[in-house]
């Protein structure tokens, strides 16, 4: 007969959980104490939202008094901070002194999209945040750098949030953190890896004040208010990844993060399937699950199986250089290229700004060991012969400014391609990037340069992110009261919510939120019981949010149809007309060509300027300048069918 043993902790490697410490809240966030308030844009809420979030307050306080009667305290209390938090040391479930407390959850980012994913958490007192990510733009989005969540919610309750909890260190979780911080001064929770990866990014952005960040490990608490935040070790595609318990008025919610279930982790321990076990028998109320991989069926495979197929790549192509492109925040896959390199006898280089960021933070925080003399600089990559030498870049997205692209389009100072080097993706395509990385592909192979990538090499990359299979276990463990599929573009929530169903939770008990809603959790229920601006701040270059749709508009006209600028000077007191006009096209024609165009446009502006300084009522400038501009307009769109922007430069002299 088979005998059950449980393993022990010691197995699954994870920090003693119950008796771990509570890691005390940084001080609540003082009214005040927020940089910015004062200019705190709160003029770009549409004003019906001001108007009904300020009803909202209003009846917010009203239940806050009639609950404080219930209880007995004395009516119209106003020190905020005298209400202690329910949580105790050492318990995970707080003492619910009102069991008709509720906590709302509103996702600002991560549902339907993928990508900038951020989570408010909320009772009548305080609010918590988990991740604050960005999210990259689409092709509309012409020249927009990046995509942040709207925080037109957090300007009018900020003063409640007592802190930000990260889960992992990627773009997609912490990328918006520099931009809260500039508005919120908050305290910031997250582990090692990505409280170093914050910092690294807040040394570009240059804050008024010295941020609040402290580094936790898996298996810490913090309590923030009426919540107490556990972390709890995940395997993803970045060392150092946790998922969150938050122990709230309502119950637990446990919200996964990006995980997977890797049982051979590259370094450190396996998901800490115990944790979520115990949880799930003391009682998930909510179960916050991503939804990336929750089409693909199966158990997503083990990062060490990504270093058997890179020793096969290696072993077939001894005598030509490598160049491998992959995220550079996968420390594993890059501490694997290494390994797999050193074992082949190569030096490796690395290439990429972000590469090289990430890299030294791994190695300063003893993440990653390079053996002494493996890495060389770039500059020396010359100095060897093509099978000695490994490169890892940047760009395994096409991005156009990364390492690889420049390599591939001769645009790299040091490292150009050809027929003596391998280039192998070990990566996958972040959806909406295909074309960009196709492009790369096939200059690649114009120029007779064998690429390796996960179509023709199967096992080349490893996803970072839970398969049905794992995110069905992570459901039987927590075996929650209430489900939510989040982070996903609508049909990955919608296959996570079959995964859900499949499972045995009841329909009824499953959310499927949009960004904005507001979920209201109680011990019986989780509804959707309004909604909360949200949507996307666009971030371009150092403007924040200062792109509108006017410019994005401008933006898509010059880039489909080209501008022509004109030059003319008249001088309106005496009539006249100086100078014939002077016209310049881009992205319009090909001038040397249109000479013809050209000089109807030139006649066209010259009439109109004529007319307009010899009419009898004294023209002005402005109305001159449009008089043009429509006249070109319409001449242009006559004569060749497309409609430039036109941009009169009309002088009075
Ligand atoms: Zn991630
Ligand atoms: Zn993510």
């Amino acid at each position: 007969m088979l005998s059950i043993r449980r393993p022990s902790r010691a197995v699954f490697g994870r920090p003693a959980g119950p008796f771990s410490p509570v890691i005390p809240a940084g001080p609540p966030l003082m009214p005040g104490t927020r940089p910015g308030s004062a200019a705190s844009p709160v003029s770009d809420v549409p004003i019906t939202l001001l108007k009904i979030s300020k009803m909202a307050k209003k009846k917010e306080k009203e239940k806050e008094k009639t609950e404080a009667g219930r209880r007995g305290a004395a009516p119209g209390r106003t020190d905020k901070k005298t209400k202690a938090p329910a949580g105790k040391a050492g318990t995970a479930a707080p003492e619910i002194r009102d069991r008709s407390r509720k906590v709302r959850i509103i996702p600002l980012g991560g549902l339907g999209e993928i990508g900038k994913n951020m989570t408010l958490f909320e009772t009548d007192r305080d609010m918590v945040i988990i991740d604050c990510g960005v999210g990259f733009p689409d092709e509309d989005l012409l020249g927009i750098d990046l995509v942040i969540p709207d925080f037109s919610y957090l300007r009018e309750h900020g003063d409640k949030l007592r802190g930000v909890v990260l889960t992992h260190g990627h773009e997609d979780h912490i990328g918006g953190i520099p931009y809260l911080l500039k508005e919120f001064n908050v305290p910031v929770y997250g582990t090692a890896l990505t409280i170093g990866i914050i910092e690294a990014k807040l040394r570009e952005h240059k804050l008024p004040f010295r941020p609040r960040l402290t580094t936790v490990r898996a298996g810490d608490r913090v309590q923030l208010g009426e919540f107490e935040a556990e972390f709890i070790h995940v395997n993803h595609s970045i060392a150092d990844a946790c998922a969150i318990a938050l122990s709230t008025p309502a119950g637990i919610i446990v919200h996964s993060g990006d995980f997977k279930l890797d049982v051979s982790p590259i370094e450190g321990p396996m998901m800490d399937l115990v944790r979520f076990g115990e949880l799930g028998r003391k009682g998930v109320k909510l179960l916050m699950c991503e939804s990336t991989n929750s089409e693909r069926p199966g158990f997503t495979p083990s990062e060490k199986s990504v270093g058997g197929v890179l020793e096969n790549v290696f072993s077939l192509y001894p005598e030509k250089r490598i160049v491998v492109a992959t995220f550079s925040s996968n420390v594993h896959r890059v501490m694997q290229i290494i390994g797999v390199s050193v074992r082949h006898g190569r030096r490796v280089a690395i290439t990429g700004r972000s590469m090289q960021t990430v890299i030294s933070a791994a190695i300063e925080l003893g993440y990653m060991k390079p053996p002494a003399d493996s890495i060389i600089d770039v500059a020396d990559v010359k100095k060897y012969a093509p099978g000695q030498v490994t490169l890892i870049t940047t760009g395994s997205q096409g991005e156009p400014m990364s390492g690889l692209y420049r390599m591939a389009f001769s645009d790299h100072a040091q490292v150009s391609l050809g027929a003596s080097d391998v280039v192998v993706f070990s990566s996958s395509a972040i959806p909406g990037n295909e074309k960009l990385i196709g492009r790369i592909i096939n200059e690649l192979t114009r120029n007779g340069i064998k690429v390796i990538y996960d179509s023709n090499f199967s096992g080349i990359h490893a996803s970072g992110h839970a398969c049905s299979e794992e995110i069905k276990l992570l459901i039987q463990l927590c075996r929650p009261d209430f489900y939510m599929p989040v982070h996903g573009e609508y049909r990955h929530l919608g296959a996570n919510r079959e995964l859900a169903l499949f499972t045995g939770i009841p329909a009824d008990r499953i959310v499927t939120a949009d960004i904005g809603s507001v979920v209201e959790l109680g011990r019986r229920s989780a509804v959707i019981t309004g909604t909360v601006p949200a949507g996307r701040t666009l971030i371009d270059g150092l403007g924040v949010g200062d792109v509108g749709k006017a410019v994005l508009r401008d933006r898509k006209a010059l880039a489909e149809e080209g501008m022509v600028i004109i030059f003319a000077s008249v001088d309106l007191g005496a009539r006249l007309v100086l100078n014939p006009p002077e016209v310049i096209t881009k992205g319009f024609i090909y001038t040397p060509e249109s000479e013809g165009l050209i000089k109807e446009v030139q006649e066209i502006v010259s009439c109109e300027l004529g007319d307009a300084v010899v009419s009898r009522r004294k023209a002005d400038l402005e109305t001159v300048r449009e008089r043009v501009r429509r006249a070109v307009s319409k001449m242009l769109v006559q004569r060749t069918g497309r409609n430039p922007m036109v941009i009169p430069f009309i002088a009075d002299l």
